[in-house]
């Protein structure tokens, strides 16, 4: 299944063009308070039975008439794998990995949805900023000292995941997780696929593109920790709750995006989605 946030963050349900409604199926005339998808995914086999008879009666719109949101609006906590690809750490130049450097938080705030610019702030105009194209999983139950062997239990679904990044430049060395949590700098989508519905996340294709142009393309394959090993990594660190995302990690290719720019992400088995680059305008700034 194909579970979205769209419009003003109604949960839905994408099947090919067709969006279905599930919030008035679900949660009637009382929306949850939180997320939304938060709520389908702690209670999760429950809503699965209402859904499935009542899959008939759900209102549906054409998808392209909606506009798609990031598929968690309000996650606890958004995980992310530092030097994860050989391929990358060849090309920063670096010598640790994810298995001893662990993981970097991104502010949630940072999300973004299909569509959504990337807002480089003008604080920083003239530095770089690059893309970085991964795949990102999303937490389907309380998840506390896991072993990699009973990890993909845990899993509630994958999306597609654009880590962007302010690079340090020698006289600016910010912690990773400021260069990485301006608002808008997580675009995510489009939508979450379900892990039934995903034979072996660890081959998934994917790539990213900058004006058409391919820029990175890999296979899941190819990251140093899997995804089971990240788990267990992480939640031997914290306990990992329904909602939160984890991103994987990014491929070589990494390269700086500027206004004008549209960066498209691509993942077999799950879909794409788009984001212009712009810059913020100073009066923007409050
Ligand atoms: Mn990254």
């Amino acid at each position: 299944m194909k579970v979205a946030l769209f419009d003003d963050f109604q949960l839905g349900m994408v099947q090919e063009d067709t969006i279905y409604e599930l919030g008035p199926l679900l949660f009637g005339k009382n929306p949850p308070g939180c997320c939304p998808m938060v709520e389908l995914i702690r209670n999760y086999e429950q809503y699965q039975k209402i859904m499935e008879r009542g899959i008939d009666s759900m209102p549906s719109r054409p998808l392209s008439e909606v506009r798609l949101r990031q598929p968690v609006s309000r996650p606890g906590k958004i995980v992310a794998a530092p030097v994860n690809y050989v391929s990358h750490m060849k090309e920063m130049n670096v010598h640790h990995t994810a298995r001893g450097l662990g993981f970097f938080l991104k502010a949630n705030s940072s999300l973004a949805g299909h569509g959504e610019p990337i807002v480089l702030p003008a604080a920083k105009a003239g530095r770089r900023f690059d893309h970085e194209l991964e795949l990102a999983f999303i937490i389907g139950k309380t998840a506390k000292k896991v072993k990699a062997k009973d990890a993909y239990s845990y899993i509630f679904g994958y999306t597609g995941l654009n880590d962007v990044t302010l690079r340090p430049d020698g006289e600016n060395e910010e912690e990773r997780c400021l260069r990485k949590s301006f608002d808008t700098f997580t675009p995510m989508g489009p939508w979450i696929v379900t892990s039934d519905e995903i034979d072996d996340p660890q081959s998934l294709q994917m790539e990213l593109t900058v004006n058409g142009e391919l820029r990175q393309k890999t296979s899941a394959r190819e990251m140093i920790c899997g995804i089971a090993e990240l788990i267990e990594i992480y939640s031997h660190v914290m306990t990992l709750e329904p909602g939160d995302i984890i991103t994987t990690g990014t491929p070589d290719g990494v390269s700086p995006v500027y206004p004008g720019d549209m960066v498209k992400i691509s993942i077999d088995g799950i879909g794409s989605f788009s984001n212009p680059v712009e810059l913020e305008s100073p009066q923007k700034e409050s």
